[in-house]
């Protein structure tokens, strides 16, 4: 495989599916020697360039821009940008007082005007969460399918950037020419319905997307993910034209073997279990986006004498848009308000909530805590979680869990029964798609770099050959030229972070953050007289979090004394000058905090001159 540095041998060993040595021969045309394979004239027009802002390195804010007609070196000024979604990232605990984090948007500030769309590839919050920020800065129409533009729009509307914004739905299947670039929207199976692969047509062939997929051969709505026509074009057509030139794929489970369990498969446990329950109350858990899964269980409560009543905002306004588009089917007989719940028997309840990934305000962590206002838990309660905590939230996810089984509560979760399955490929999964698809050049997506690695691993096994298996980062450029796809430079693609108002958080804001949550501050005052050379007042300090000053007063006399004898040594050398004297007081204050308690707060020196 080659990543940006070069060649790089790929790590064998750390494969899960127990690869050969030396991946088999390539049967596929497009790895045959340019000299060998007949290239059209048509596909002569000029190099595509694929630039990568996020979700390579990390899950999470998802965006990738497809650019045409810059000419022969693909960065002309003639050039047009597609975006293939725009989504965002939950912060490490780490980032202290973050929100989320955002693509980088410098790249697309500086080419806003040649920016032609956004097409999103399905509604979770890592592809479409960041485009009420970037909606901000510039007016751009956005294409996905209906339920896709229904979860993004509640954010947009939040924005008040509704107005302003163009969505468009597109169909399964719709083939789109949206300004210079012919875009078509192909079905896959996921843990959202109404996923979409992008397929864009360029002079330089197919550039595939393969979106956030898994191979669901029995979906829950018996849509499945379109591999009759992935298989068609990766077809050289009549045309002449190239089959897939280039394919982008989720590497989320490519250290996964093997291949994933059906969503319906999900179903058959969920209505054993409500079986077993019978004559207990019952409340679910699982992502608000996740109209199967709602489905399921509203099913399987249904079918065993229950009413459903949805708890937390974002699954009330999702379970209601599933309704009006037709993706879910709950009779109206049977949704009932949670405020109501008591009026029927805990045997004939079923609650589906929000806050499956533990998050502190959700549903779920109040119900836990018992400050939920609708409902109170007891012991005839079962709370079944089906999700899967996302790396990160394990510890919040346990900590609710803990805390419901305190109130007496049964807890289901997916480590003791199959209450959840992935919407991700795992790597039979990928293979199975890479034998169809094809692609003359290979790149893993969507995923933290060793996922990307295994991910380029499964691609050479399947008969990529090993230069054509781009492992690319955040920032990377590619360029699709007539007879390779090459690096082509970098652009700003860091973190952008959110507190409150997007942009005002830099990394030295972070670091500060980072040493006041850890050490603590030590703010010292000082008042001089800039004729007499004395300290008039001081020094005085106060502090927080490195030591609690009211059972410390004799160290803080100690320090009060180092600090005022650095000082005053200063202005008798004739120091006057403000800055030099609070150099002098940091580094006495340092020096004596560091000596004695072995902490590094942040010191900040207040001189005040009289
Ligand atoms: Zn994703
Ligand atoms: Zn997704």
């Amino acid at each position: 495989m080659v990543n940006r540095r070069g060649t790089v041998d790929l790590p064998w060993d750390l494969t899960p599916t127990g690869l050969m040595p030396e991946p088999p021969t390539c049967t596929n045309v497009w790895s045959l020697p340019v000299a060998e394979r007949k290239v059209p004239r048509s596909a002569r027009s000029g190099a595509v360039r694929i630039v990568f802002l996020g979700g390579l390195g990390e899950i999470g804010r998802n965006c990738a821009v497809i650019e045409i007609g810059g000419g022969p070196s693909g960065d002309g000024p003639d050039r047009k940008l597609l975006l293939i979604d725009c989504g965002l990232m939950f912060p490490d605990p780490d980032m202290h007082g973050i929100d989320l984090v955002l693509p980088d948007f410098t790249y697309l500030r500086e080419n806003a005007e040649r920016i032609v769309a956004v097409v999103a590839t399905h509604g979770h919050e890592d592809h479409v969460g960041a485009l009420q920020f970037l909606l901000r800065e510039m007016s751009v129409p956005v294409y996905g399918s209906a339920l896709t533009l229904g979860l993004a729009r509640n954010r947009i509307e939040e924005a008040g950037l509704l107005g302003k914004t163009k969505l468009n739905v597109v169909a399964d299947g719709d083939r789109v020419q949206i300004g210079p670039f012919d875009v078509e929207f192909i079905p896959v199976t996921h843990s959202v319905p109404h996923a979409h692969a992008i397929a864009v047509h360029t002079p330089q062939g197919v550039i595939l997307h393969s979106g956030d997929f898994k191979i669901d051969l029995t979906p829950v709505d018996g849509r499945r993910t379109d591999l009759a026509r992935i298989g068609e074009l990766a077809k050289t057509a009549k045309d002449g034209r190239r089959g897939i030139r280039v394919l982008l794929a989720d590497s989320t489970n490519s250290e996964e073997p093997g291949h994933a369990p059906s969503e319906t498969s999900v179903g058959s446990v969920l209505r054993s279990l409500f079986a077993e329950c019978r004559g207990r109350r019952i409340i679910t858990a699982s992502f608000a986006s996740h109209l199967h899964r709602i489905q399921q269980i509203a099913d399987a409560a249904i079918d065993s004498g229950r009413v459903v009543a949805t708890l937390g905002m974002s699954i009330r306004k999702n379970v209601q848009l599933g309704i009006d588009l037709g993706v879910l089917s709950i009779p109206a007989s049977k949704l009932i308000d949670v405020d109501d719940i008591d009026r029927y028997p805990p045997g004939e309840v079923c609650v589906i909530s929000t806050g499956s990934q533990g998050e502190p305000m959700s549903a779920l962590a109040l119900l836990a805590r018992g400050e939920n206002k609708f409902v109170k838990l007891c012991d005839n309660d079962t709370v079944i979680l089906s999700s899967h905590a996302i790396p990160g939230n394990e510890s919040n996810v346990n900590r609710v869990m803990d805390g419901l089984l305190r109130l007496g509560a049964q807890v289901v979760h997916s480590g003791i029964r199959d209450v959840h399955a992935t919407g991700h490929a795992q790597a039979d999964e990928l293979k199975t798609y890479l034998s169809i698809a094809q692609p003359e050049w290979y790149v893993p997506v969507h995923g933290e770099y060793r996922h990307l690695v295994a991910n380029a691993a499964l691609g050479t096994l399947m008969g990529v050959p090993r230069d054509r298996v781009l492992v690319c980062e955040d920032g990377d450029v590619l360029t699709v030229g007539d007879d390779r796809v090459e690096f082509a430079g970098r652009v700003p693609a860091g973190y952008l972070y959110v507190d409150g108002i997007v942009g005002d958080v830099g990394l030295g804001v972070l670091r500060d953050r980072a040493v006041l949550a850890e050490e603590g501050v030590v703010v010292v005052v000082v008042t001089v007289d800039r004729q007499t050379g004395k300290v008039l007042v001081g020094p005085e300090i106060i502090t927080r979090g490195w030591v609690y000053a009211p059972e410390a007063e004799d160290l803080l006399d100690e320090a009060c004394d180092t600090i005022a004898a650095a000082v005053e040594k200063s202005l008798a050398n004739g120091v006057r000058d403000v800055e030099a004297l609070e150099r002098d007081v940091r580094r006495a204050a340092g020096k004596f905090v560091a000596d004695r308690t072995k902490r590094r707060p942040m010191i900040v020196p207040v001189v005040m001159e009289a």
